[in-house]
């Protein structure tokens, strides 16, 4: 039997909740399909990182979660991820064991989940496993076992040991470097495993050495990531001064470490810089590409993008369940559609931006204000103005100069 605790408290009504989908529907507008599955297999975890959105930010919702998700619903997703893959003729998807922290549900539910997913997907859609893990408990049979299901794997890890052990730390207190970095040199010996490494932000850690110590672990990608926050919670250092940029400036210094000879992947300046040339973004973070990813809870409830844990309690809920709804009925749901429309989903004030396309208002959480909803520019506009304005000063003025010393020739 299963059970919904997909409900949760009551929606707010602030934007995008009276987007009219029927309209959109009317006009020519279609959903695109989910491509990439994020599974909670693990509703708690082995760390108490302080900035963690999952336990430390509005959304409380992984109280009512089991502990670990059931056999009896990895089946459903895979049943459910397989019927959506084949229903839209994908290729291709992506299935991200998360959590909580995932490697917790441990070595029999993860198999399971991945098989019976590459099982229900069938033959011709391929399906990319990966594991997004704090690192703690990445043993060596861990990684046996995932090189066995070709399971990529990404790990979190803030920078050096100061600047990791200042947020990443066990409810003891410890930090959790030492166990970590002991994780990451276990990964080398299976370097086509790796995926790459997530690293939020702290502005009281210097950049360059941070940038260094994370390319230290030879990474082939590394996310940077903006601490979250809102305009009604704003991220630590983000005055409400719009002259002042200190994560541009951040990010920055780190930009001009790692543009004339990268040693890795910055997949926010890679990003940018696609956009600035015209191309299309991946991520989350920048850019107006569709979002495709969609949220598989614990209990087998269908959620929209975790990081809204940060805007109010109840706003990643679809009030949907896997038991009973196909993943097509959140495609038409307004929250999930206000994210697959570009242009149309951003606030008056970004849609007259002149950068407004390549940074697409920023990541979707951090709009959020209390009244207007997610209908705002990001908490982080003038930061993610001025990046992008460095980040293109300075591929106009290397291109300018290698077309005038081509000029020369
Ligand atoms: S820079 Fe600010 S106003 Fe411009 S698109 Fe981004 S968030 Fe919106």
């Amino acid at each position: 039997m299963f059970i919904n605790h997909a409900m949760g408290p009551e929606p707010r009504h602030e934007w995008p909740t009276d987007l009219d989908v029927q309209a959109l529907l009317s006009s020519g507008w279609s959903p695109s399909p989910f491509r990439e599955f994020i599974v909670k297999v693990h509703s708690r975890c082995d760390l108490s990182c302080d900035y963690c959105y999952m336990y430390e930010m509005a959304d409380q919702s992984w109280r009512s979660q089991p502990r670990a998700m059931s056999a009896e619903i990895a089946d459903l997703v895979a049943r459910r991820i397989g019927e959506h893959a084949r229903k839209h003729c994908l290729d291709r998807v992506r299935l991200i064991l998360h959590g909580g922290e995932p490697l917790l549900a441990g070595r029999d539910l993860i198999a399971r989940l991945v098989a019976s997913t590459r099982a229900q997907a069938g033959p011709g859609i391929r399906v990319d496993a990966s594991v997004q893990t704090n690192g703690v408990g990445l043993s060596y049979s861990y990684l046996e076992l995932f090189d066995e299901l070709a399971v990529g794997v990404g790990v979190s890890v803030d920078g050096d040991a100061t600047a990791h052990d200042r947020h990443r730390r066990f409810a003891s207190g410890r930090g959790s470097y030492a166990a970590v970095s002991a994780a990451l040199r276990r990964l080398r010996d299976f370097p086509h495993l790796f995926n790459g490494l997530l690293a939020t932000i702290d502005l009281r850690n210097d950049p360059v050495a941070t940038y260094e110590a994370l390319a230290d672990f030879d990474p082939p990608r590394i996310d940077l990531l903006l601490p979250h926050g809102t305009w009604a919670s704003p991220p630590p250092g983000r005055v409400p001064d719009p002259g002042a940029t200190p994560y541009a400036d951040w990010l920055t210094s780190v930009f001009e470490q790692w543009y004339p000879k990268p040693r890795t992947g910055i997949r926010l300046f890679e990003e940018i810089m696609q956009l600035l040339l015209g191309g299309a973004a991946t991520s989350e973070s920048v850019g107006l590409s569709p979002a495709r990813m969609v949220v598989i809870e614990t209990d087998g409830s269908i959620e929209q993008t975790d990081t809204l844990k940060i805007a109010f309690d109840g706003a990643p809920a679809t009030g949907l369940h896997l038991a009973t709804s196909p993943l097509d009925d959140a495609l038409r749901q307004p929250q999930v559609a206000a994210r697959q429309i570009g242009v149309q989903g951003l606030s008056a004030d970004c849609r007259a931006c002149p950068v407004h396309r390549v940074c697409g208002g920023g990541m979707y959480a951090h709009r959020y204000r209390p009244g207007t909803g997610f209908a705002n520019p990001s908490v982080y506009c003038p930061d993610l103005m001025a990046l992008i304005g460095h980040i293109r000063d300075r591929m106009k003025a290397d291109l300018d100069a290698r077309l005038s010393r081509k000029a020369d020739h």
